[in-house]
């Protein structure tokens, strides 16, 4: 362990096709759509993140933090009830278990190591569900840095147990009253601050999303997943590359972690799942490859649900952390060309999935990644194939809608006589 270094194979990659070009576009997408006022701000981390990523210090710190602090590298497990019934070798690349319960710490620890090499004291973050809050309140806590989470009032309202625990961990949680007071009015209330802290303030940006370099930035942080992966599945089943990678696709983050070091393998088949929501054309979704059309979102060029004048759409799922009106701009340009496959998956389909994987396997997984169980159904594997699905978190956070969505067989029984 003490002379590893993730960071060296990943600047080493052979990543012809899908890295990031040097004006930071994919394809046709990407960019940095900025006001002039956040240009100091993006120009000094643009020039500065390969460097500093590179740097064997930080490599060192980032992976002893992953290692000590986060728990990785995170189980492979085979799920063997689960292949059984899909017909094929099942593997659940567990981001479930490490620290705070999800994939988004990977990229928080690394953010914040980051923001301390460029010399920055306050973090400021946005935050929708609050999940991405209270990794980025964790790494601030543990770094004892000033943190500033902005979240809309209604998200407040509805999130109050993370808002407690962002408290808890002392970041200061600022109400946005503006628009729908919803994740996109955080955002713009977070780039104001920024503007106005041009010297001293890191903005952690939560995904695969936002002007270049963040989409970039954090693949790169999340790119440990694929790499795990490799290392697993070569110990495992004798070679390092599976057939089939499954992830779901909010902003995008778990899924280019889970893609990144397969995305120039074309033998791997990729395949992102978003939320179709109450259904894809019910208006209540966020299927963006769908629905989206290119558009301007966060800072840059991607595939965005709007209206035909542009308006963004406001988008709907079941799980806080899919309710994205888009995609980042590296799956925009995997989508367009064919590289990955987008999938849809409904409320109803993934509380089913949900269900399902904790019956069969005993883990209650999150929401977001119960999108990406439920289209195991809708792929057709051969009985050797070997498939992974990144189980991108577990399922506390969404045990109260699980109760209200008892399959009926569970409701009776909990309710049978006996019972004080
Ligand atoms: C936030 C979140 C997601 C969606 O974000 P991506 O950037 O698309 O990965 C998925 N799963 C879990 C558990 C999350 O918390």
């Amino acid at each position: 362990m003490e002379n590893e270094q993730p960071y060296q194979e990943i600047s080493q990659a052979p990543r012809l096709d899908w890295q990031v070009n040097g004006r930071g576009y994919y394809g046709d997408f990407g960019g940095a759509f900025i006001p002039e006022m956040l240009h100091p701000n993006v120009e000094e981390l643009r020039n500065r993140y390969r460097s500093i990523l590179e740097d064997s210090g930080f490599q060192e710190e980032f992976a002893g933090l992953l290692r000590d602090y986060v728990g990785r590298p995170s189980p492979l497990y085979e799920a063997r009830r689960l292949s059984e019934k899909y017909g094929a070798r099942i593997f659940l690349k567990r981001e479930d278990l490490n620290h705070t319960g999800a994939h988004k710490i990977n990229n928080t620890v690394g953010q914040i190591l980051l923001a301390r090499r460029l010399g920055k004291t306050r973090i400021i973050a946005e935050t929708g569900a609050g999940q991405h809050g209270v990794a980025t309140a964790t790494v601030c806590a543990l770094m004892n840095m000033e943190c500033v989470v902005y979240m809309g009032a209604v998200d407040m309202a509805r999130q109050a147990p993370n808002v407690a625990r962002m408290e808890m961990l002392g970041a200061k949680v600022v109400p946005v009253q503006s628009g729908s007071r919803t994740l996109k009015d955080a955002t713009n209330e977070a780039i104001r601050d920024w503007i106005n802290h041009p010297l001293d303030t890191h903005y952690i940006i939560g995904s695969v999303v936002g002007p270049h370099p963040y989409p970039d930035l954090v693949a790169r942080f999340q790119s440990v997943i694929s790499r795990e992966i490799r290392n697993q599945l070569e110990e495992r089943t004798g070679q390092p590359n599976p057939d089939w990678l499954v992830a779901c696709v909010g902003g995008g983050s778990n899924a280019a972690g889970t893609f990144y070091h397969y995305l120039d393998i074309p033998s791997v088949k990729l395949v992102g799942v978003e939320a179709a929501g109450k259904g894809i054309h019910s208006g209540a979704s966020a299927a963006s490859t769908v629905l989206g059309r290119p558009g301007i979102i966060h800072g840059s060029r991607t595939l965005l649900m709007q209206t035909p004048d542009g308006q963004i759409t406001e988008p709907y799922s079941i799980s806080a952390g899919l309710d994205y009106p888009g995609i980042g701009p590296l799956h925009a340009a995997l989508f367009q060309s064919g590289r990955a496959t987008y999938l849809q998956a409904t409320d109803a389909e993934a509380l089913e999935a949900a269900f399902e994987l904790t019956r069969l396997e005993g883990i209650i997984p999150a929401l977001e990644p119960a999108h990406a169980l439920a289209k195991l159904k809708s792929l057709s594997f051969h009985p050797d194939e070997v498939v992974v699905v990144c189980l991108s978190g577990r399922g506390d956070k969404d045990l109260e809608t699980y109760i209200r969505n008892l399959p009926e067989k569970l409701k009776t029984e909990s309710k049978s006589p006996g019972k004080p």
